[in-house]
C-alpha cells in the first residue's frame, strides 16, 4: 500500500516537475512524418499502410534526410509482390534507414529479409512495459528476446546520426561524444526528456498536397509512422499528454541528442536521504525544544520538500514520497516524544513541589509544640519574679525543648535525604529499652494531661542496629498517636519481646480504633480517619508514612491490629539486632534503600 502510494506520488510529482521546469529545447533535429487519418482516408484505409509507407520513403528520396526511422512493421509478405519490390527499392534508395522490430511471444518480429538487407539497422519499437499508471516515462534502450539483443529504434537512429559505434559499459552507453546514462542493471532504461512543445510533424497528406514541405526534412532524422488516433498500434501517455509511438521515438532521439539526461537517484542515496532527514530531525528535537525546535523542524520539512525539485533541476530524479514522509513521520514522532517527555518532567516536578509543600506543612506543624513551650516559658521568666527552683526548671525545659526542636529538624532532614536516596543509614548499636524510655519520658506530659497511664514493664534486653534518632522518631510517633487517639483516663501498654530473633515493640491503646479498611490506608500520606478528625486532635496524616519509611529502611515492618471503639495495637517488628551486646554491630550494614 505504502509502496504503491509512494510510487504514485513520486510519479505524480515527476510529471508535475516536468511541466513546471521544462527545459527549453535546443534546436530540434528530428521531424515526424505522420500517417494520419486523412492519409488513410485518401489511400483506402489501414490496408493501404504498406503502399503509403512506400510512397513516404519514395518522397523522402532526395529530401536529404540524414536518417529515416520507420515505425511500420514490415514482417509480412504482402499479396502484391510488385508492391513489396517497390518498397524494397525505396528502402535501398535511402541512405540510413532503420527498420522496426517488435516483440512476439516467439521472439523478434523482424522485417522481411529482403527489406532488412536494404536497411542500415533494425531497432526495436517496443514501448516500456513498466508503466504503473499508464504514463510512459522511460524507454528500454536494449531488449533481448530469444538471445537476440536489439537496440531501440531511436538509439539506432542516433548511432547513425552520430556516425559512431555504441560502446557499452555496465553503467552507460557511449556514442561518439555523448554518454548516455543507462545502466545495464536498470534495463538500460532511458528517462525520456519529452520536448514540451512536441516534435515538428508533417503528415503524409500534407506532404502530398504540398511537396515543398519536403525541404523541412533536409539534414534531419525523419521518423515515419502512424499518428492516426484510430489506427495507431500504440498510443502512449506522456507527462505532456497522448503521443503516438513514432513520436515517442523522436522524443527519445532528441533526449539523446540534447545530452541533458535525467538520472534516477541510486537506491543507496534514496535510503541515505531518508535517513539523513530522520537523523537531522532527531538531532533537532534532542537538542532544542519549543519554538526553536519547531522552526528548525519546519526548515527541515521545507528542505525535504524542496530537495527533489532542486535535484530534478540538476538532472537527478529523486523520490519525493520517501524523504518527505520520513521527514514528516520523524517530526511527528520526535515532537510527540518530546511532548510526552516534557509532560513527564512537568508531572515529576509538580510531584516534587507538592512533596516539598507537604514537608513544609509537616515541619511547621511538628515544630509548633516545642516552640510554644519555649515561647511560653521564656515569657513567664521575663514577666514574673520566680524562685530559683522554678526558674531553673523553666530553663531546663527551654533547653530540652530547643534540643528536641533541633533533633526534629535533624530527623526531618534525614528523612528527606533518605527518601531522596542520598543518605546511608547509620548502623549504630543502641539499646531498645533506652529508646523506649526516652520516648515515654518525653510523651509523659501529654499522657498526664489526659490522665492516661503508660504501662511499660519487663522490657526485653535487645541491642538494635540502625539510626537511633530516626527510630526514636518512629516509636515516639506511635506512642503519641496512641495517646492522641485515646479518650482520657485510659491505658497505653508498651511491650517488647524477642520471639524468634525479632524484636517486637508494640504500643497498645484503648482508643478510638479503626476498621480494616482504614488500617490499610493510614500509611498513606495525609490520610486521617473520620474519627481522628472528629476527635479534635491536631494531625497532618504524615507521621505514620514516615514511620513506615524508617522501619522499612531498617529492614523491619509494622503490624497493626485495631477495632473501632476498642483500641489499636501498633507493633514495630525489627530484625536488625546486634548479637554482641557489648561490641559494635555484627550484622551486615543496612543498605541504602529508597523509601
Ligand atoms: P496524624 O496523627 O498526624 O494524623 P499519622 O500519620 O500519625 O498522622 O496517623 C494517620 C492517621 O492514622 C491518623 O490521623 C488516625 O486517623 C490514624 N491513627 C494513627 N494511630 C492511631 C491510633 N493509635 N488509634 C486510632 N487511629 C490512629
Amino acid at each position: 500500500m505504502a509502496g504503491w502510494l509512494g510510487s504514485a506520488v513520486d510519479n505524480y510529482v515527476y510529471d508535475w516537475l516536468f511541466r513546471a521546469f521544462e527545459k527549453p529545447p535546443g534546436q530540434l533535429h528530428s521531424v515526424v512524418l505522420g500517417i494520419d487519418d486523412a492519409t488513410f482516408r485518401e489511400h483506402g484505409g489501414i490496408s493501404g499502410l504498406r503502399a503509403i509507407t512506400t510512397s513516404a520513403l519514395e518522397l523522402l528520396n532526395g529530401a536529404g534526410a540524414k536518417v529515416v526511422g520507420l515505425d511500420v512493421i514490415l514482417a509480412d509478405k504482402s499479396e502484391d509482390e510488385a508492391r513489396d519490390a517497390r518498397l524494397e527499392r525505396a528502402i535501398g534508395a535511402l541512405k540510413n534507414v532503420v527498420l522496426p522490430c517488435d516483440v512476439q511471444p516467439s521472439g523478434w518480429e523482424d522485417p522481411l529479409p529482403r527489406f532488412q538487407d536494404k536497411a542500415a539497422a533494425i531497432g526495436h519499437v517496443h514501448p516500456d512495459e513498466v508503466r504503473q499508471d499508464g504514463v510512459n516515462r522511460t524507454l528500454p534502450l536494449e531488449m533481448t528476446r530469444g538471445k537476440v539483443r536489439r537496440w531501440a529504434l531511436s538509439l539506432e537512429a542516433f548511432r547513425l546520426w552520430q556516425g559512431a559505434p555504441i560502446i557499452e559499459s555496465p553503467e552507460d552507453l557511449e556514442i561518439g561524444s555523448v554518454t548516455i546514462p543507462a545502466a545495464r542493471s536498470q534495463r538500460r532504461a532511458l528517462l525520456i526528456r519529452y520536448v514540451p512543445r512536441g516534435i515538428p510533424r508533417i503528415t503524409m497528406s500534407e506532404l502530398q498536397a504540398n511537396p515543398a514541405l519536403i525541404q523541412k526534412m533536409k539534414d534531419k532524422v525523419v521518423f515515419v509512422g502512424v499518428t492516426s488516433q484510430t489506427a495507431a498500434r500504440d498510443r502512449i501517455v506522456s507527462p505532456f499528454g497522448d503521443l503516438s509511438g513514432v513520436e515517442v521515438h523522436a522524443h527519445a532521439f532528441e533526449t539523446m541528442l540534447g545530452g541533458q539526461f535525467l538520472v534516477p537517484m541510486s537506491n543507496l542515496w534514496q535510503l541515505g536521504m531518508g535517513l539523513i532527514f530522520a537523523a537531522l530531525v532527531g538531532v533537532v528535537f534532542a537538542f532544542r525544544a519549543g519554538w526553536q525546535a519547531w522552526i528548525l523542524a519546519a526548515v527541515l520539512l521545507a528542505a525535504a520538500h524542496a530537495l527533489p525539485v532542486v535535484l530534478f533541476q540538476n538532472g537527478i530524479v529523486a523520490p519525493y514520497f520517501a524523504p518527505v514522509s520520513a521527514a514528516w513521520l520523524t517530526v511527528i514522532g520526535a515532537a510527540s516524544y518530546q511532548y510526552f517527555v516534557v509532560r513527564r518532567q512537568l508531572r515529576q516536578s509538580e510531584a516534587d513541589k507538592s512533596r516539598y509543600q507537604e514537608a513544609i506543612h509537616f515541619v511547621a506543624h511538628e515544630m509548633r509544640s516545642p516552640l510554644t513551650a519555649i515561647q511560653g516559658s521564656s515569657e513567664l521568666m521575663s514577666r514574673y519574679n520566680m524562685g530559683d527552683d522554678k526558674r531553673k526548671q523553666m530553663a531546663e525545659m527551654i533547653n530540652s525543648e530547643s534540643k528536641r526542636l533541633a533533633r526534629m529538624i535533624q530527623t526531618f532532614l534525614d528523612v528527606e535525604r533518605l527518601s531522596e536516596g542520598e543518605m546511608e543509614l547509620k548502623d549504630d548499636p543502641f539499646e531498645a529499652s533506652v529508646l523506649v524510655r526516652t520516648c515515654v519520658d518525653r510523651a509523659r506530659p501529654l499522657a498526664d494531661r489526659k490522665q492516661i497511664v503508660i504501662h511499660y514493664a519487663n522490657p526485653a534486653e535487645a541491642t538494635l542496629l540502625g539510626d537511633r534518632e530516626l527510630m526514636e522518631y518512629a516509636f515516639y510517633n506511635l506512642l503519641t498517636n496512641a495517646i492522641k487517639y485515646s479518650p482520657a483516663q485510659t491505658n497505653v501498654w508498651i511491650e517488647s519481646r524477642i520471639p524468634q530473633g525479632e524484636l517486637r515493640l508494640s504500643v497498645r491503646d484503648e482508643g478510638i480504633g479503626m476498621d480494616a479498611k482504614e488500617v490499610r490506608q493510614i500509611f498513606t500520606k495525609f490520610y486521617r480517619t473520620k474519627k481522628a478528625e472528629a476527635s479534635g486532635e491536631a494531625g497532618t496524616g504524615i507521621g505514620l508514612s514516615i514511620v513506615d519509611q524508617i522501619v522499612h529502611n531498617h529492614g523491619g515492618r509494622i503490624e497493626v491490629q485495631s477495632e473501632p471503639g476498642i483500641g489499636s495495637c501498633f507493633t514495630m517488628v525489627l530484625t536488625r539486632l546486634s548479637t554482641d551486646r557489648n561490641g559494635p554491630a555484627a550484622s551486615p550494614s543496612i543498605a541504602n534503600r529508597q523509601i
